[in-house]
């Protein structure tokens, strides 16, 4: 790839498709379809808000709106505004929304209005001025109480103006901060940055020959780094994105057929569930030409449905962490391959993409013979080069490794071992990170407000139920509570986490199982809900 091309920003791929296809539609979304000018309109208008209220030192937006005009047009107007977008979800409690508005230092937000009702919650907790961009919102009075902290500029207020930033075009330059969960108890920023998304997009813009004609899935949470390729790589060829609204996250068959989508991009557990209501049948797809899964283990079984289903796509397993930008390896199922390359029933996770580079290690850091297992580690254009404002965690993520040291490697904490065909397998994690439907979780993070929400050490967290490897919950053991109260636990649980995290039930025990090495015997605690010995 040339120099001139890794520094070449995500608005710039958005720019010069508006330029080639002004009238093609950009974006569907909430029953309304937008062209790639009117779009670009919107968001150099916001692009113009930001920078009028320059002020702001901060490298970043936030950008909090959820499945609306406002969320795309926003992150649009950031990127067009020289910042970094930093997505908020009005999903997840205001508590964690808050903490990461305060995390990522922004002083500018954009607000959809989807969020007008949590927006006076919000304000009481920002103890630091902010500027409110409320592009779909004209009168305020009904939501807020003068509020002269903090300065607002509603949709008759946008200047009329579009005006995207001139900044010379770099690598270095932000492009999002996204926070997940973090084994401390406080959600941990990934901030990546242009240089990491070009080299994404270039890619995966190259192998699967993105053309105008393309009409994308929109199905993942801005929060979840995996929407990044859905917008960046649709609108940098002049594609259409279509958002998948809410009521149909879970079983979207017929958003699919409706919109005769093209380019599908989801967590494997979407194809688990949509199979197991039936919803599968051979040859239900005939629009689509890719289908990419990833964010968790993908099972053979829901590949091989999935490429019934859709006989005229290609069915691809992609796999990477946040740290790495959406994806780093690939691998192709082939119908009739592919079933005896799968590993516990689960599809490699293949090879690296063109350019990035990967090391298998035992906990030393050297390298581990071919076929062995040890930890992959991670290095390229792709990879982030550290957590936001946390030296320590980076020091102990991002290291060098020997025999290796002229880059710095991110250790991703999965286990894999590379077959006699040098695909990469899955087989776990050396800690205790899950996913629950594709969301990252760290179990230190929900035990962290559970030991504050009950008084006690004595807690712990596990996966549960699990079907195809595939978490579909947690649900928490505890001992040692005084005065035990569930449901006023898991509110506590409620008022900080996300649903996805929160326990779906708490088992008060006499005391934890422990282990020979008298830790907290998990396995013991797994074996009780296999047996179904629990009250
Ligand atoms: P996130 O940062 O939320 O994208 O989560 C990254 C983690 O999800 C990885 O470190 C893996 O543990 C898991 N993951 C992502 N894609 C796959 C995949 N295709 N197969 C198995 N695990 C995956």
């Amino acid at each position: 790839m040339t120099k001139q091309n890794s520094s070449r920003s995500l608005i710039r791929g958005f720019l010069e498709s508006a330029e080639r296809f002004p009238d093609r539609t950009a974006l569907v979304v909430d029953g309304e379809s937008l062209t790639y000018s009117s779009l670009r309109r919107l968001a150099g208008r916001i692009a113009s808000a930001i920078a009028e209220n320059g002020h702001t030192r901060s490298p970043l937006v936030a950008v909090w709106a959820h499945r609306s005009q406002t969320a795309y047009a926003g992150i649009l107007g950031s990127l067009g505004a020289g910042k970094g977008y930093v997505p908020l979800n009005p999903k997840f409690p205001l508590e964690r929304t808050c903490r990461m508005l305060a995390l990522a230092g922004c002083t500018v937000l954009i607000v959809g209005r989807e969020c007008l009702g949590q927006l006076s919650g919000l304000l009481g907790s920002a103890d630091f001025p902010l500027t409110l961009i409320l592009p779909e919102v004209f009168d305020l009075g009904e939501f807020l109480p003068s509020r002269p902290n903090h300065r607002f500029i509603t949709a008759g207020q946008l200047p009329s103006g579009e005006s995207f930033s001139s900044g010379e075009d770099s690598a270095s330059a932000s492009a999002y901060l996204l926070f997940t969960s973090g084994s401390t108890g406080v959600p941990k920023g990934v901030p990546i940055n242009q240089g990491n998304v070009r080299s994404y997009v270039d890619y995966i813009c190259r192998r699967y020959d993105v053309n105008e004609h393309d009409r994308f899935s929109q199905q993942f949470d801005l929060t979840f780094d995996l929407s990044a390729h859905d917008l960046f790589v649709c609108w940098e060829r002049g594609a259409c994105l279509y958002c998948v609204p809410e009521h149909s996250l879970m079983a979207p068959a017929k958003f699919i057929r409706d919109h005769q989508v093209t380019m599908w991009f989801s967590v494997p557990s979407v194809a688990g569930l949509l199979e197991k209501m039936r919803l599968l049948p051979p040859g239900c797809f005939p629009s689509l030409r890719c289908s990419l899964f990833c964010g968790e283990p993908l099972p053979a079984a829901y590949a091989a449905s999935w490429q019934e289903a859709a006989p005229n796509s290609i069915v691809d397993n992609l796999y990477g962490p946040t740290e790495a930008t959406i994806a780093i390896t690939h691998y192709r199922w082939n119908s009739q391959k592919s079933p005896g390359e799968c590993l516990n029933g689960i599809v490699p996770i293949g090879q690296m993409f063109e350019g990035q580079q990967f090391r298998i290690t035992d906990s030393r850091g050297e390298s581990v013979p071919i076929g062995e297992v040890g930890e992959l580690c991670l290095s390229g254009s792709q990879v982030a080069a550290g957590y936001w404002n946390d030296p320590a965690k980076t020091r102990q993520q991002f290291v060098r490794l020997p025999g290796a040291r002229e880059r710095i490697w991110y250790r991703t904490g999965d286990l894999v071992q590379r077959d006699e065909a040098g695909n990469l397998c899955y087989l776990g994690r050396v800690d205790h990170q899950i996913k629950i439907r594709g969301y990252r979780v760290e179990l230190q993070e929900i035990e962290a407000v559970l030991r504050h929400a009950c008084g006690t050490e004595q807690v712990v967290s596990v996966p549960w139920p699990v079907n195809s490897g595939t978490a579909e919950g947690v649900v928490a053991f505890v001992s040692g509570v005084k005065g035990f109260d569930q449901a006023r636990i898991l509110a506590n649980c409620g008022d900080v986490l996300p649903d996805y995290m929160v326990p779906k039930k708490i088992y008060l025990l006499d005391e934890l199982p422990l282990n020979s090495n008298q830790k907290i015997d998990r396995g013991e605690l797994r074996k009780l809900l296999l047996e179904g010995a629990l009250a």
